[in-house]
């Protein structure tokens, strides 16, 4: 399966200094939402590579109701649909803390927590030797602004699936490998909410 990140997706555009890079550069350090409409654009892209024909795992996908309604009708058109959802609990003070905490390699991806899965050396790679950023959307007010839109336009799309697609919650407040594990588990047997 390929895995499709929509946030990986734009912060390419953005490296890429395309138009829709620019434009999706400015809403993204806000911490508002990128358009539905270049949203779904994106993956129906993705979904044409190769990689991805044997089925896909979105991560921050789909973010709205209307995502979810446009995912439903790419998927048709390809004459699949979507097998499971997984929502990953984490109440708001610790995902302030793993945000704000959270450092990237500006080279190779590689993502780094300063106190729970901090680099050998600080500010550097352990991977490539790549210099470590924040991400500017990693900011505090930023943060708090992607919160309070998560509550409102992504909270819903939790209920939109209840009735029709096995929803399985995971307690995301573990250590990572125990979520990893939790995940493979649901995805393997789980009972789904809906
Ligand atoms: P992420 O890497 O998933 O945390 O996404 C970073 C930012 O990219 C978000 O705060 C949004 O501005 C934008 N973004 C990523 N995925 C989506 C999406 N599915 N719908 C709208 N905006 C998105």
């Amino acid at each position: 399966m390929c895995k499709i990140s929509t946030g990986d997706l734009l912060r390419e555009a953005v490296a890429e200094g395309t138009e829709m890079g620019k434009r999706a550069e400015r809403t993204m350090k806000a911490g508002e939402l990128v358009s539905d409409e270049v949203i779904l654009g994106l993956v129906d892209e993705v979904l044409e590579r190769p990689a991805c024909t044997g089925g896909a795992v979105f991560d921050g996908f789909p973010r709205t109701v209307d995502q979810a309604r446009g995912l439903e009708e790419l998927l048709a058109r390809r004459g699949e649909s979507l097998d499971r959802v997984v929502v990953i609990e984490v109440p708001e003070d610790e995902v302030v803390r793993r945000l704000s905490g959270r450092r990237v390699c500006k080279k190779c991806g590689k993502l780094y927590h300063i106190s729970f899965d901090p680099p050998r050396q600080e500010g550097i790679c352990d991977a490539c030797g790549g210099e470590l950023v924040q991400r500017p959307d990693d900011q505090p007010e930023t943060i708090m602004r992607r919160l309070a839109v998560y509550r409102e336009e992504t909270a819903p799309v939790r209920v939109h699936y209840a009735g029709a697609t096995g929803v399985s919650a995971i307690d995301g407040d573990q250590p990572m490998d125990e979520v990893a594990a939790a995940i493979r588990r649901e995805l393997a047997t789980g009972d789904a909410e809906g």
